[in-house]
């Protein structure tokens, strides 16, 4: 038997209104992602921490040393292409570690994510980048592509039989994720290569442990010269946004690489991409990242948004001060920490 459901004015008033607050709240809480928004929350950003004074640039590689301290530019991609930006995105530094993501991303999708762990291993070794104890510990195994005998590792398994082969991959997978053709900071590049005697020594560490595939001095510099390339805010929040979009581009449309590859990429990331503060990062942010000691860090909002800063002065773990400040500040105002959930009623 059917019941009719009828109101007093006062109840239907009262329902009404408790509607319009559940609505209007649900569309706030999605609401952060509004063109207005996320500009005012990177001028925000930018206003709260360009006066910030602490860390020190980079000088083991002589060159890194000399960059401008003052260099500060944000830049934010979402996943239909909308570019935002805020600060200095002119100014160009090497993209050093960030482009570890970008060569090992090449190897996921040439040669599929058991290779990767069988040839290099995806755990984070917990030690300094350039860690040589890592490498003794595990007998060249566990290496991890995003510190640098595992980004050693993955630079000699890019296809190619010869040096320049090699090279030219490499250049067009960062190109491609950066949507532009990058070029080599020569000067950072020649520093670099002159002073890296203990990645040549990682390097024939891993040789004697069959654990590098090309010839150790090349592969050495062919890592060091990927290192060098150089990028600004934009370009790195490009590369960022490729992989919140699935591996497509948003901006050129390319598709760079697969979504499975994007899949073996972030997490990573998340557990490996700022030294040894990845776990603090992670506990900060949420989302998944990678820095450089020249001053970049990328971070990505999967699905929504690849953001960047570069900010030369690192702090005692090699992550850039400011860029950290800034993206988890961006990831906070714009409630897009994955793990910030809001509890069904
Ligand atoms: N080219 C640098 C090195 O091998 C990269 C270090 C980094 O950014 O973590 O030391």
């Amino acid at each position: 038997m059917k019941k009719n459901i009828s109101m007093a004015p006062w109840q239907m008033i009262t329902t009404v209104m408790l509607l319009t607050l559940v609505i209007s709240f649900q569309v706030n809480a999605q609401n952060t992602l509004t063109k207005q928004n996320i500009q005012k929350v990177l001028d925000d950003a930018y206003s709260k921490f360009k006066d910030l004074q602490e860390g020190k640039n980079a000088d083991y590689i002589k060159e890194l040393a000399t960059v401008d301290p003052n260099i500060f530019g944000i830049a934010l991609i979402t996943t239909d292409g909308q570019v935002y930006t805020e600060g200095d995105i002119q100014s160009m530094v090497s993209i050093q570690s960030v482009s570890k993501v970008f060569t090992m991303a090449k190897d996921l999708e040439d040669l599929g994510p058991q290779a990767i762990q069988d040839k290099i291993g995806v755990d984070a070794t917990g030690m300094r980048f350039n860690s040589i104890v890592a490498v003794e510990m595990q007998k060249g195994k566990e290496i991890n592509p995003l510190v640098n005998p595992g980004a050693i590792a993955a630079s000699s398994l890019i296809a190619g039989a010869d040096s320049a082969t090699k090279w030219k991959n490499i250049v067009q997978i960062q190109s491609d994720f950066a949507g532009r053709q990058l070029s080599l900071n020569w000067p950072v590049y020649v520093s670099e290569a002159g002073d890296n005697l203990r990645n040549q020594a990682i390097a024939h560490l891993l040789y004697a442990y069959g654990r590098m595939y090309f010839d150790p001095v090349q592969a050495t510099d062919i890592y060091t010269k990927q290192c060098a390339l150089n990028v600004n805010a934009k370009d790195l929040a490009e590369m960022a946004s490729t992989l919140a979009n699935g591996g497509v581009n948003p901006v050129t449309k390319k598709k760079v690489v697969s979504q499975a590859t994007v899949m073996y990429t972030l997490p990573v990331m998340a557990t490996a991409g700022l030294y040894d503060d990845s776990g603090i990062w992670l506990f900060n942010s949420g989302i998944p990242g990678k820095s450089g000691v020249g001053g970049g860090l990328l971070a990505v909002c999967p699905g929504k948004f690849g953001i960047a800063v570069v900010s030369p002065p690192l702090d005692a773990a090699g992550n850039s001060v400011k860029a950290q400040k800034v993206i988890q500040y961006v990831v906070e105002q714009l409630k897009v920490n994955p793990y910030w959930i809001e509890p069904k009623q």
